[in-house]
């Protein structure tokens, strides 16, 4: 009897072998139902050998092999692979943390969701069916058999129309290995006469010279950074290239970073392409509409795939294209149990197939920037708006030290924006969030509220006199009294976003204000009635976060004020310089993008810092040249390759005792530097005590093979009220 070996959604980087009546080669990637302990559970065949090491008599037998969709192809299972390889995860996890939830369920997926728009086609095993074994008096199976052996490919609908029992037999046949279904064969995508109407710009020198770079080695892998300042046409220069993949019958990834982006991005695509399938995967979807969308990815009839992070593990069979938006953000990296980047996988997906990727920016990460420098990625360049007379806004500082504040607000940036409310258009008040959100403090003795879980503040929130936990979610209300001395004058300290909202009604009693931050955006379609108002102009001054500040275009926005940018200058984190500017960056590109000219004032105590400056001129590479000296100096990644080995337990103790055993179980070879265990900067997160310990090397090669071995002495050592996990290129500490 063949053998199965199954990846299970378990945490033991092993396959599990399992006995299955009638199995071979073919049957790979499917997924397939099989005993687990006491349980059921449901995986993917990895391979299918004539033996095991196990001994006979340990072998189950599997339920049920899953034939309802067409298996993983070779290249996604390789995917996987590397995955569990790179961030040496258990690759029965990373396999199933990659499908939609409704394939991992162990039921099979119900015909009408599947195979809505597919065609059957019988197999070699269907083919040799011999047809007197069918009962005569079985007429409807007798006819499907004849259509099918005519006309090679039939669809559901065309079933249904011949009886309403023929959608139950092909089931069956699909179960039984004698269909399949057909990936539609796409002839090269008709791109009717679509560049020739109004609505499609032409080209500005700089963007043609990017499409024409990118389309003359189409047929290659490359990694290509499009870096172009805000407002420079990326857009543009990704619908050129789409259209070209169309044109040759391959489809195209796109990965963008936020949700919320998603649908504006869409509404552009569906626009230029109206007769290409675009299918958007996100996490807004439920269950069943994901399943859709990853079919049809799968049978090659979606061309456009449109995605966040999770949607680089799309089976894609004519993948041409892959372009990574705003690639530096840090969302394409996933912070909990699997921490891939989805960035870094496309790059190994484009690869795979020999085709470009393009990862377009106004601030490339320093890695990539590092990348570009050293010939491995290259680099081409958008230094002007797109727009004719669109100039980049003008950035100010405004001098905290020599100014009064009325709660808040400096008095230049007042009259900026009192200006800007008189000629009718529209500004923009972004607070940097981290570590900004107001706080309750006691004036008299200098207590704040902590939550009693995580070291972390609480968070005030006004309207319902309430105080919130940002890491773990705990709410409770306000304390009459200061619990440390009693005082009952307690205030908020701190400017967040809903006090300044307040500062700037006392000082606008007529501007119309709309503040945005995570909360009012929670709700489904919130964000686009958000857009919608700030495009007809019902409303003068937005207030936010960094939500505002991705690729929104404001053509009413003149004048942007920046708020609390300070604090990310002296943090902890060495990439909060980095990640400050990208956001003023963007922000600052919301202003001026059509024809009104745009004007950008930072509030701040240092007007001289190079941040700023660079900022002030616009001026990624020089700072990007002045950081990476500062990394250089310093040992920090792009110059060395990082992997952190986080654990968390009940008490911090047995984490820390837990990271010094695993450090002492290896001798750290030559090349690997391992540091000594420190907590984390959050170190309590939901009644969890967190600490972690680094380990680094200039050569990733020599890293990987560490961590490889290190991993096995650690899953040795591992005790059941330690949980641990390596972070391989970890962003946050
Ligand atoms: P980016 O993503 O680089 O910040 P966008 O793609 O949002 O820039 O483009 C900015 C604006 O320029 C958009 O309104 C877009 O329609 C416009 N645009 C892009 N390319 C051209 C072009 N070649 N001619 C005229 N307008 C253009
Ligand atoms: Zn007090
Ligand atoms: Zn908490």
């Amino acid at each position: 009897m063949p053998v199965l070996r199954v990846a299970l959604n378990v945490p033991l980087d092993t396959l599990f072998d399992y006995l299955a009546g009638e199995s071979d080669e073919n049957d790979v990637g499917l997924r397939v139902c099989v005993p687990f302990g006491t349980k059921k559970v449901t995986g993917v065949i990895l391979e299918v050998c004539a033996s095991s090491n196990l001994p006979p008599e340990k072998l189950k037998s599997v339920i049920s092999i899953f034939r309802d969709i067409s298996p993983l192809s070779g290249e996604l299972l390789a995917l996987f692979r590397f995955c569990s390889d790179y961030y040496h995860h258990p690759l029965g996890m990373v396999v199933m943390n990659g499908l939609p939830g409704k394939l991992r369920s162990n039921k099979p997926v119900s015909i009408e969701t599947g195979m809505r728009q597919a065609r059957f086609k019988l197999t070699e095993a269907g083919r040799r069916v011999d047809l007197s074994t069918i009962p005569a008096r079985n007429t409807v199976m007798h006819r499907l058999q004849v259509v099918l052996r005519n006309e090679q490919l039939l669809a559901i609908r065309d079933a249904r129309d011949i009886s309403p029992r023929a959608v139950k037999i092909l089931k069956d046949w699909m179960q039984k290995g004698w269909l399949e279904t057909v990936t539609e064969i796409h002839e090269a995508h008709e791109v009717h006469g679509e560049l020739a109407e109004k609505s499609v710009p032409g080209l500005t020198p700089e963007q043609s010279e990017a499409v024409a770079t990118i389309t003359a080695q189409f047929n290659h892998f490359d990694t290509w950074v499009l870096h172009g300042v805000t407002g420079s046409g990326k857009t543009e220069v990704y619908l050129r290239l789409i259209t070209k993949a169309l044109a040759v019958g391959a489809q195209t990834l796109v990965l963008i970073p936020e949700i919320s982006l998603t649908p504006q991005l869409e509404a552009v695509f569906r626009e230029r392409f109206s007769t290409a399938r675009i299918v958007s995967l996100h996490s807004g979807l439920n269950d069943t509409e994901r399943l859709i969308g990853w079919l049809q990815a799968q049978r090659g009839e979606a061309h456009i795939i449109l995605g966040t992070r999770l949607a680089v593990f799309t089976p894609l069979p004519r993948l041409g294209l892959i372009i990574v938006d705003e690639e530096q953000d840090g969302s394409f990296k996933q912070q909990d149990g699997l921490r891939y980047s989805a960035r870094d996988l496309a790059i190994f997906r484009a690869k795979q197939m020999q085709i470009p990727v393009v990862l377009g920016s106004a601030t490339p990460s320093l890695e990539t920037y590092y990348n570009v420098k050293t010939g491995r990625y290259r680099c081409l360049h958008l230094r002007n708006r797109a727009i004719k007379d669109a100039a980049l806004p003008e950035v100010e500082c405004i001098d905290m030290r020599s100014e009064k504040l009325v709660n808040g607000l400096s008095a230049p940036l007042i009259r900026a924006i009192k200006k800007c409310l008189e000629q009718q258009l529209q500004c923009l008040i972004f607070i940097n969030r981290r570590g900004y959100a107001p706080v309750l403090l006691c004036p008299s003795c200098g207590w704040t509220a902590v939550c009693q879980r995580c070291s972390s503040r609480l968070v005030v929130h006004l309207q319902d006199k309430r105080l919130s936990c940002h890491h773990c979610g705990h709410l409770e209300y306000f304390p009459l009294a200061c619990p440390q001395c009693g005082n009952q004058d307690m205030i908020p300290f701190g400017r967040g976003t809903q006090r300044i909202e307040e500062a700037l009604e006392a000082q606008f009693p007529s501007a119309r204000i709309l503040r945005i931050d995570r909360d009012s955006i929670r709700r489904k379609n919130a964000w686009q009635m958000i857009l919608r108002s700030i495009h007809h102009r019902e409303v003068d001054i937005l207030v936010g976060t960094q939500l505002l500040a991705k690729g929104h275009d404001f053509p009413y926005l003149a004048l942007v004020g920046v708020l609390g940018s300070d604090r990310s200058l002296f943090s902890t984190d060495f990439r909060a310089g980095e990640r400050l500017f990208t956001q003023l960056i963007q922000v600052a590109g919301r202003a001026g993008r059509a024809t009104v000219a745009g004007r950008v004032l930072v509030q701040t105590d240092f007007p001289n810092h190079p941040l700023y400056q660079a900022l002030r001129q616009h001026d990624y590479n020089v700072l990007a040249e002045s950081i990476l000296t500062e990394r250089k100096t310093a040992g920090f990644p792009p110059f060395v390759y990082q992997a952190l080995l986080r654990a968390e337990a009940h008490s911090l103790s047995k984490v820390m005792n837990f990271l010094g055993a695993a450090q002492n179980i290896v001798k750290s070879p030559p090349g690997i530097e391992i540091f000594d265990p420190v907590p984390a900067h959050m170190m309590r997160l939901r009644g969890m005590e967190r600490a972690h310990l680094l380990v680094q090397s200039r050569s990733r090669r020599k890293l990987q093979s560490f961590l490889t071995h290190w991993c096995e002495q650690l899953s040795d050592l591992t005790k059941s009220d330690v949980r641990w996990i390596l972070d391989v290129d970890p962003i946050e500490f």
